[in-house]
């Protein structure tokens, strides 16, 4: 990963290909001391995971995709989750025929680029489990 620009509190990032989202951008704000913050981005993938929450039984359905697809667009947030960075962010793909899929993501594997606008925002944002739907919530301080 390569930090391109930062102007105030906006960080410009790019992945090269094999570079996994979530894994670098969560080793990002921790090596950078970044607590909370908000994360727009686009490229391309050849490999994800994606997933619905099932709220009946408590977790993820997921399925998995090895095909080249395009970002058309990520969102997400950076908290603080038992005490290290955790990134919750949703994506859609499209494939070459147009179709989107879309999700919460597990896992976007770079291929020919990815490129991340990291808001980070003063202070930190904590994470903790909620019985009703077995996730980790926002909370207030
Ligand atoms: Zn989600």
């Amino acid at each position: 990963m390569e930090l391109i620009k930062t102007f105030q509190s906006l960080h410009i990032l790019r992945l090269s290909y094999g570079e996994e989202l979530r894994e670098q951008l969560e080793k990002f704000c921790a090596d950078n001391n970044i607590g909370a913050a908000w994360i727009n981005a686009i490229g391309a993938t050849k490999e994800l995971e994606i997933g619905v929450y099932n709220l009946k039984e408590k977790k993820y359905d997921t399925k998995v995709f090895s095909e080249m697809l395009e970002i058309t667009s990520v969102i997400g947030d950076m908290s603080i989750k038992d005490g290290k960075p955790f990134l919750h962010a949703h994506g859609t793909f499209s494939r070459p025929s147009m179709e989107v899929v879309g999700g919460h993501i597990m896992r976007c594997v770079t291929s020919a680029t990815l490129e991340i606008l990291l808001n980070k925002i003063e202070g930190s944002m904590e994470r903790q489990h909620d019985e009703f739907s077995g996730l980790h919530l926002l909370c207030k301080d």
